[in-house]
C-alpha cells in the first residue's frame, strides 16, 4: 500500500487538443483542485521564448498573470499547464495575490475533462495573422470561435 496521496486529476489524451486533464473522481463546486505553477518570467522573457510570428498555434503553456508576470508552466509547471480550454468551462482561474489556482466552477464529475476559459489579451499590434492562430475549438453549443478575450474594451 503507498501512502502517496491520492491524486483527483490524470493527464491523458484530450479530444479537444494534445493533453488534457480529466476528473478521477467528482469533484465539488467550488473546491481548489490544483495550482497553476511554472517559472514566473517577465513579458520581455516571453517575448524572446515564444515569439508569436514563429509559432504555428497559440502556446497552452503560458499563463497571463499580470503586465509584469508570466507564468511558464513549460519550465517545471505542475498539471494544471495541460488544462485546455473551453468557451464552457467547468473550472475557472482565480488569482490569489499573484498565485494562480484552478477552481471547480460547478460540479465535475469523473471522467469529466477539467476546462476554463483562458480569455488571452493579445497586443494591441498583433494582426489577423496572429488572431487566427487563436481559434477555438472547444466543441461547446456556445463556442465563441476563439480562446481570445473578445470582451476586452480598450
Ligand atoms: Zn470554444
Amino acid at each position: 500500500m503507498s501512502h502517496k496521496k491520492r491524486s483527483i486529476i490524470v493527464v491523458r489524451e484530450s479530444e479537444i487538443q494534445g493533453k488534457g486533464v480529466f476528473a478521477k473522481t467528482r469533484i465539488r463546486k467550488g473546491r481548489c483542485i490544483i495550482e497553476y505553477t511554472g517559472e514566473r518570467i517577465t513579458p520581455d522573457e516571453e517575448t524572446r521564448r515564444y515569439d508569436d510570428e514563429a509559432m504555428e498555434r497559440h502556446h497552452t503553456f503560458l499563463f497571463h498573470v499580470d503586465e509584469e508576470t508570466t507564468i511558464d508552466g513549460a519550465v517545471g509547471g505542475s498539471d494544471a499547464r495541460f488544462i485546455n480550454h473551453s468557451c464552457d468551462p467547468n473550472c475557472e482561474a482565480v488569482d490569489d495575490e499573484g498565485r494562480i489556482y484552478i477552481y471547480a466552477m460547478k460540479t465535475i464529475h469523473g471522467g469529466d475533462e477539467l476546462l476554463y476559459d483562458y480569455n488571452f489579451e493579445l497586443d494591441e499590434d498583433d494582426d489577423e495573422e496572429i488572431t487566427k492562430r487563436y481559434v477555438c475549438h472547444c466543441g461547446s453549443p456556445n463556442c465563441r470561435g476563439t480562446i481570445l478575450n473578445t470582451e476586452a474594451t480598450e
